[in-house]
């Protein structure tokens, strides 16, 4: 029997665990970590499940090819199948153009997959068309970061500040379902006598705990910031030393708050006047005070000025830039942080550098020994790049590692026939999602437990994911899938297979970028629980807290972003009446490819569902159980009643980890943030209709 310390293979709290691996033929088992300081040995059901995605019985063991479009998807041996997928990348790519090759990730995959999977994108496939799924995760918030303070780190602090502050506001997340351990943090500051503000359209199970529930209009909370920040100006609450000595740009953000009077914001939000006033005198009467987003206010058409009046209430109020205060966004996916930092994204090279900086160009295209001139400049966002899979000007063959967008993308059907539409599609993936079985040839990938890489968790912490037992025979991992694809495609050098020695050259990419992880090792993982970027030397210790001196502006101050109201995409109207919004369940992750697969989380949440409000149950004669059509304008998903208060009478909430006739996703509106990209996700118009 080994002992292997390691990490979960899924969300953005990357739990520390311990991996039993007994001898051959035995199935391997999750231990606790207790000495791991984020969970402190606690794990959610899918982490303590995780080691029945190690059966085999459960994934692919070997590769997949068609032979033809229309025929079945046939075993294969590693040669022939990477030939295939060379093949069919080089050949659109002559036929078409370099930039009719596609390549989407995940952010799931480590940052060495994601690193060099972005280097092959721009160096062997030598095309601008790269994104990732992270996109449709955190990339408002982000953008949200970038602007205000120069910098985008979800949490600029460790997540035990949470639970030594005094005033939490946490916006449109749900921790209790998404990541339970974490919840330790937000009871610890309850228990302190701290006060927790959650903002959700559902009584979540994140709400139930929370002091004050603002239970909003979906699409409102960026009437909500601004109310607040309208509120703190006419009642004479601002920081004023904070704003002259840390910030620059207050004028015009006060003067668009102004127009957000609290009566106006009570008729967008539905939120009263008396509890706007309540929850202002929390946050502003706490010494220390955070806000936390979710994905509830980034997953919208404007969800990066939603964040962004957020942080200018934070730094109106003096809530940011000192310790125990300061706005963070919860990452979702596992490596949602490192995946958009190291080059998956297409506008970004890794370091967290801009593609269009020219020395960020030239530093880059010295690590990796290329021309300059050669690399090319920004690709499309992973929406806009689905969207045009197959057309006049779009991709013609993609190569799709660690994603299932048949499930998670929105407007889904429309998504799945771009992928159709395909000349050619690879997909690398653990079992056969439902992406994967569009495929033209498909590469079973070696999985959490069975290669070693980093991952940087939602705290900007870099940990190391580290390999416990051997991978089934007939299985790869993703680097060996590139170092092969590579040598095929004319570049033998470069792409080694080796987790550390990516990440050894991913350092020397990184340094001097703003996700500097220059002086961070493997070994110091190791030695120290993990090592907070950015770390630009062996001898620094890290930087657990950003901004306590300045912010990463020029100037060293934090910008305020002048921000306006505007309404959802689609607000609801006679023919779509009610709104719609979509979420995770605790026993189940993201598109579900893995989760649905484990048979005690596959119990604990069998199916999709919609959740109803009684009051509209019983407008529309519906029962619990019963079967509801739900319609949008892009799609109908079938899912049976769930009747509960816990909803308001005016929204509906369906999870969207499934795929098929309940699949969320073929309702969801694909309208884009014009900063960030990122879709609507997170309200849509619907109408709902019994099935008979
Ligand atoms: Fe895994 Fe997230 Fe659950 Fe922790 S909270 S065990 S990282 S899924």
């Amino acid at each position: 029997m080994t002992m292997t310390d390691t990490h979960c293979p899924y969300c953005s709290l990357q739990c520390g665990m311990r991996l039993a691996a007994p001898a051959a033929g035995a199935a391997a088992q999750v231990l606790e970590r207790p000495e791991f300081p984020v969970n402190r040995g606690a794990l959610c059901g899918k982490g303590q499940s995780a080691a029945s995605l190690l059966d085999p019985g459960l994934r692919l063991t070997t590769p997949l090819v068609r032979e033809r479009r229309g025929g079945e998807l046939r075993a294969a041996s590693w040669d022939l199948a990477l030939d295939r997928v060379a093949a069919g990348l080089k050949a659109v790519g002559e036929r078409y153009g370099r930039e009719a090759v596609a390549v989407f990730g995940g952010g799931g995959l480590t940052n060495e997959k994601g690193y060099l999977l972005g280097k092959f994108a721009r160096v062997v496939l030598r095309t601008p068309n790269i994104d990732y799924n992270g996109r449709f995760c955190m990339s408002s918030a982000a953008a949200a970061h970038k602007a205000a303070f120069g910098l985008d780190r979800g949490l600029p602090f460790p997540l035990t500040d949470i639970a030594r502050a005094d005033c939490v506001i946490l916006v449109g997340g749900n921790p209790a379902e998404t990541m339970p351990p974490a919840l330790r943090y937000f009871r610890e500051l309850r228990e302190r006598g701290g006060t927790l503000i959650v903002v959700d359209p559902r009584r979540t199970r994140t709400a139930e705990q929370a002091d004050l529930h603002l239970q909003p209009v979906p699409g409102t909370d960026l009437a909500l910031a601004l109310g607040l920040l309208h509120l703190a100006i006419a009642d004479r609450r601002l920081d004023a030393d904070f704003i002259a000595e840390r910030t620059s740009g207050f004028e015009p953000a006060r003067s668009a708050a102004m127009a957000h009077w609290p009566e106006r914001v009570e008729r967008l939000t539905g939120i009263a006047v008396s509890q706007l006033r309540s929850a202002l005198d929390l946050f502003a009467g706490a010494e220390k005070a955070i806000v936390l987003t979710a994905r509830g206010p980034e997953q919208q058409s404007k969800g990066t000025d939603t964040v962004g009046a957020w942080i200018n209430l934070c730094l109106a109020l003096g809530k940011a830039g000192r310790e125990g205060s300061g706005y963070g966004c919860l990452t979702g996916q596992g490596n949602g942080q490192g995946g958009r930092e190291h080059g998956q994204k297409a506008d970004q090279l890794p370091g967290y550098r801009s593609i269009v900086d020219p020395a960020a160009r030239a530093h880059i295209a010295r690590v990796w020994g290329v021309d300059e001139a050669g690399l090319p400049g920004p690709g499309r966002s992973a929406y806009e790049l689905l969207d045009t899979l197959g057309t006049e000007g779009g991709a013609r063959a993609m190569l799709l590692m660690g994603s299932n967008p048949v499930v998670s993308a929105p407007r889904a059907a429309h998504v799945t026939e771009r992928l159709r539409a395909l000349d050619f599609l690879a997909v690398s993936d653990v079992v056969l999602s439902e992406t994967a079985q569009l495929a033209d040839v498909v590469l079973p990938a070696a999985q959490w437990a069975e290669e070693t890489g980093t991952l940087t968790n939602l705290e900007g912490r870099v940990i190391l994911r580290q390999a416990a037992l051997s991978a089934p025979e007939g299985v790869r991992t993703d680097l060996a899938v590139l170092h092969g694809l590579a040598a095929r495609l004319g570049t033998p050098k470069g792409f080694p297979a080796d987790p550390e020695e990516v990440f050894e050259e991913l350092r020397r990419a990184s340094a001097g970028g703003q996700a500097d992880y220059a002086g961070i090792s493997y070994d110091r993982i190791r030695a120290e629980d993990g090592v907070f970027w950015p770390c630009p030397t062996g001898a620094h210790p890290g930087t657990p807290r950003l901004f306590l001196d300045r912010f990463a502006t020029p100037d060293g101050r934090a910008r305020f972003v002048p921000v306006s109201y505007r309404p959802a995409a689609e607000e609801p109207d006679a023919e779509y009446p009610l709104y719609l919004t979509t979420g995770r369940v605790l026993a189940q992750y993201q598109s579900g490819a893995q989760t649905r697969r484990v048979p005690e989380l596959n119990r604990a949440a069998p199916g999709p569902f919609v959740e109803l409000h009684p009051q509209l149950a019983e407008r529309l004669g519906v029962a619990e159980g019963q079967s509801l059509a739900v319609t949008s304008r892009r799609g109908r998903a079938v899912a049976p009643a769930r009747v509960t208060d816990t909803v308001r009478p005016d929204t509906v909430f369906m999870p969207f980890h499934w795929g098929g006739a309940g699949r969320a996703n073929s309702l969801t509106n694909p309208a884009l943030d014009p900063t960030s990209r990122m879709p609507e996700f997170k309200v849509c118009a619907v109408r709902v209709e019994r099935v008979r």
